[in-house]
């Protein structure tokens, strides 16, 4: 149960402009039991990458707060606008989301990052944080179906996207990039991309968590070559 764990506030919609619910987390009172080498945190009872996604309850525009909350160019409005105000798309505003719920929300996120051609970057996440919630769901097939896509994004983010974006850094995403594949089984690209960070001796001085964390999977990833 998400009892004292979420609040609800509310919104304007950039699309619609009508005032719309939003579920939040107060991360504060939530125990996180371990965290996987691709970042996946998880926690006891309650998932807080349910609400990661907003959802407009009136158009059904989604995308993350910063998204909702950043001013969206005239151009990407006209275009979403075009689709949503039209299409009468009716997602109701749920206190508590279930899976499905929160997939679709996510799933929402990425078809309209598609639509105004949106950074990769973004898509990346979107798709990462939807595996993660088939993994602790057990459904492998549709984690699996959603990391090969996030790491599809990633790297083209690396390729087209100047870093760092925010906090995340370059290296760290080929980090994550090599923690996927390696999850699914794709050892040599896993291995490129850790043996990239670990000769580095920028990544080394600047950035030790990084080389450290890059150093371990490679041991990880060795380990099990040898069983
Ligand atoms: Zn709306």
């Amino acid at each position: 149960m998400a009892v004292g764990k979420t609040f609800i506030v509310e919104k304007t919609c950039p699309i619609c402009e009508q005032t719309f619910r939003v579920v939040k987390t107060r991360s504060r009172k939530i125990a996180v039991t371990r965290r996987d080498d691709d970042g996946c945190t998880h926690y006891v009872e309650f998932n807080p990458y349910y609400y990661t996604v907003w959802v407009c309850e009136h158009c059904g525009f989604a995308a993350d707060e910063k998204t909702f909350t950043t001013k969206i160019t005239d151009r990407h409005l006209t275009i979403l606008r075009a689709v949503l105000l039209t299409k009468n798309i009716k997602i109701p505003f749920v206190e508590e989301r279930t899976l499905g719920e929160a997939a679709t929300a996510f799933r929402l996120a990425l078809k309209f990052q598609d639509l105004i051609h949106g950074k990769s970057s973004k898509k990346a996440k979107y798709a990462h944080q939807l595996a993660w919630i088939y993994r602790e769901a057990g459904d492998t097939t549709q984690e699996n179906e959603f990391l090969a896509k996030a790491a599809d994004f990633y790297e083209d983010a690396l390729m087209r996207e100047s870093f760092p974006i925010g906090e995340l850094t370059d290296n760290a995403v080929m980090y994550v990039v090599a923690a996927i594949y390696w999850r699914l089984g794709e050892r040599q690209k896993a291995t490129t991309y850790l043996s990239k960070l670990i000769s580095d001796k920028g990544v080394r001085e600047r950035e030790p968590r990084i080389h450290d964390k890059a150093r371990d999977l490679w041991g990880d990833i060795r380990a099990a070559k040898k069983k």
